[in-house]
């Protein structure tokens, strides 16, 4: 290790992202016994894990139709993950969006090139929100998944021209109609077929639906999601 890496690590140490316990790794080792990633069977559309192989999707996907075609997450959202997420979105943990990035790289990097993406867009936050946070978490995982898989990254593309309400407080006919009409997609890149959405959390879909289907009318074939967490449904 050369002396300037030394100094920096001084300066800044890594700090384990389900803790915060100053570590050398992303994760500390009690952390990573304890950490458990998404596995089979999941649901084929939004890839919430599902009790039974057999029953193809889970309880919201069976009942609703929904204009993205298939997503995936890195962990379930819930201990240490649902900590992780929340210093990276409140408490300015960005250096955590490098590792989600990299794990997002490691689980799906395959199915990245297997959907054919030519494009990675973020869930924007309406400009007030980002005025106050001062950072989109969304863009700082997408852009260090773009560097990592090479495909270009578009942070500016799609604009949250409606300052939604948070979902967590709402019912399901209130969460649609809290994010309808929420984007609006400036000019594509010529020649984009395959969208990927990237955002922090999945919970019920909408979000990520409506920002899909914003999409998917400027001219997309198809769009596709990755999030750092998703919901445990039902
Ligand atoms: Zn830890
Ligand atoms: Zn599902």
């Amino acid at each position: 290790m050369n002396l300037w890496k030394k100094f920096l690590d001084v300066l800044y140490p890594n700090t384990c992202c389900f803790c915060g316990k100053t570590v050398r790794e992303s994760v500390c080792s009690a952390c990573a016994k304890t950490i458990s990633y998404i596995e089979e069977p999941v649901c084929k559309r939004c890839g919430k894990p599902i009790r039974y192989q057999e029953a193809e999707f889970c309880d919201d996907c069976a009942k609703q139709t929904f204009c993205y075609e298939q997503g995936r997450s890195v962990w379930i959202h819930k201990g240490p993950v649902r900590w992780s997420v929340y210093q990276f979105k409140y408490h300015n943990r960005r250096c955590y969006g490098e590792f989600y990035a990299k794990e997002m790289c490691r689980l799906y990097g395959n199915q990245i090139k297997r959907w054919g993406i030519d494009l990675i867009v973020p869930v924007p936050l309406h400009h007030a929100r980002a005025r106050k946070r001062g950072y989109n978490q969304a863009a700082i995982v997408a852009e260090y998944l773009g560097k990592k898989v090479q495909i270009p990254v578009a942070t500016r593309l799609v604009v949250r021209c409606k300052n939604t309400k948070p979902q967590k407080a709402l019912n399901h006919k209130q969460r649609i109609a809290n994010v309808k009409d929420a984007f609006y997609v400036r000019k594509l890149p010529e020649g984009t077929k395959n969208v990927l959405i990237v955002d922090d959390i999945y919970t019920t879909g909408n979000t990520i639906n409506e920002m899909a289907k914003a999409i998917q009318n400027s001219g997309v074939n198809k769009v596709f999601f990755l999030t750092i967490s998703i919901g445990q449904g039902s």
